[in-house]
């Protein structure tokens, strides 16, 4: 009997896992490596960073997703190389053999060549991430309470957020509605309604990759908020507290968060093929990479134009598109009608939220901003994150919050006295 072809899995993100849920196959094994034991809806991360949502409500183990695949094997463990030619992995030291090889370790913060300042701002990508700036944001309130020099509480509840796209308005409007509403009641001393946040964002408007008129409708529906907005400002230079813009403007800030840029995972270098500048890799039409037709690789590691013309942007949607096109790829491979059809995103729309009843959403030629985007940002965030227990404790506490104005997971861990 023919031994069974070995499936390798970079990556249980959205990538990996659409790929592991859509492709099965009697003559494959499937194992599937994360070095974290969950997958994580990274889309409300952001939450979890400001104390709306708690860790557990957007991320679901691994294992208990597949349980009831026993076609698949979960390997806790970090992927420290690729041997494309010799069709290895290398995972914790262990050598790791494959006959096919999806490639799906998404991507990384990127600071423009100066990883320095990660130091001093803290990018979003991970839940440790969202629990380190729930922490400090939320300590640096403490400590302006703690404080009776004026000019270093106005400092402690300054939050400079850095970089407009979806992530940076996202976070600049949950950390107003924070400090204006929710924890306005909780202190003595300082007023946090007195909080400033302000947004950075290099080129003219937010939300660039939105039509104009939703960049400028974000932008008022922030500006609501009491977020200021530069926009046309590049940073200069970042150390602790301290924020240096191109003008030579300096902003002292008890908290600076990092939401302007993304490369793609540091071992795409490791497959030997054409990367663009952000690391990514330039993909065949079927997504395997050249000289390597049983190497693929999807999600946010790819930079690819499809034969629409549509550049794939680096969204979930379009990482669970490409898992199940490779899916029916190798599907077709192993039943010996090979069909290497290329790949074509079909884009449902996109959509941002801003704050409580506020949001901007694009949904092919219908654009809308206020309440109904943001129904239909919570309808869609909902539908599409795992777990029935997640959808009901995430449906609960947005209901709460709502009526209440009250955010739950506030509590400050690893304190160092
Ligand atoms: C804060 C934030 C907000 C976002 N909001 C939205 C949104 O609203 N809508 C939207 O469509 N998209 C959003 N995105 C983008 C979306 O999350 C990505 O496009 C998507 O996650 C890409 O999927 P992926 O499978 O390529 O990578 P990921 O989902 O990032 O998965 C990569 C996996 O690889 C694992 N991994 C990485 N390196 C290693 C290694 N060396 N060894 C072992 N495992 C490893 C990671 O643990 C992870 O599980 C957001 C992203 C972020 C960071």
């Amino acid at each position: 009997m023919e031994s069974k072809k070995r499936v390798v899995v970079l990556g249980a993100g959205f990538g990996g896992l659409a790929f592991c849920q859509a492709f099965r196959h009697p003559a494959a094994e499937i194992t599937l490596v994360d070095r974290q034991n969950h997958h994580l809806f990274q889309p409300l991360l952001y939450q979890v960073a400001t104390a709306g949502l708690s860790a557990a409500e957007i991320a679901q183990p691994i294992r208990s997703i597949l349980r009831d695949r026993t076609d698949l094997s979960v390997r806790l463990g970090n992927v420290e190389s690729i041997l494309p030619t010799e069709k290895r992995v290398v995972v914790d030291g262990n050598s790791l053999p494959f006959d096919y090889l999806i490639f799906a370790l998404g991507g990384r913060t990127s600071y423009f060549g100066h990883p320095e300042w990660e130091a001093f701002a803290p990018g979003l990508k991970s839940l440790a991430d969202a629990q380190r700036i729930r922490r400090e944001v939320l300590l640096a309130f403490e400590q302006a309470e703690n404080s009776l020099d004026p000019k270093e509480q106005q400092r402690l509840m300054t939050i400079v957020v850095i970089g407009g796209g979806p992530t940076g308005v996202e976070l600049a409007g949950a950390c107003a509605e924070l400090a204006q509403h929710v924890l306005r009641q909780d202190f003595r001393r300082i007023d946090p309604g007195q909080t400033r946040v302000i947004l950075i964002e290099g080129s003219h408007h937010i939300l660039g990759q939105f039509p104009e008129t939703l960049g400028i409708r974000g932008e008022e529906q922030l500006k609501a908020l009491g977020v200021e907005i530069r926009c046309g400002t590049l940073v200069r230079e970042i150390s602790q507290g301290t924020v240096t813009l191109q003008s030579g403007e300096v902003i002292e800030a008890g908290n600076i968060l990092w939401a302007a840029g993304v490369s793609a995972s540091p071992l795409t270098a490791a497959l030997g093929a054409p990367r663009d500048r952000a690391g990514r890799v330039q993909v065949r039409p079927d997504l395997s990479i050249p000289d390597h037709p049983s190497i693929f690789v999807i999600g946010d590691a790819i930079a690819l134009v499809d034969p629409n013309g549509v550049t794939v942007p680096g969204v979930s949607p379009a990482a669970i598109q490409a898992g199940q096109h490779v899916a029916r790829i190798l599907e077709s491979e192993l039943d010996a009608r090979p069909r290497r059809v290329p790949f074509r995103y079909w884009d449902k729309g996109s959509m941002a939220t801003i704050g409580r009843s506020a949001a901007v959403a694009k949904m092919g030629p219908l654009e809308f901003s206020g309440y109904p985007a943001w129904l239909a940002w919570l309808f869609v965030h909902l539908i599409f994150l795992i777990g029935f227990r997640n959808r009901v404790a995430v449906l609960w506490q947005w209901f709460y919050s709502y009526l209440t104005y009250k955010r739950g997971a506030r509590i400050i861990t690893g304190l160092k006295w």
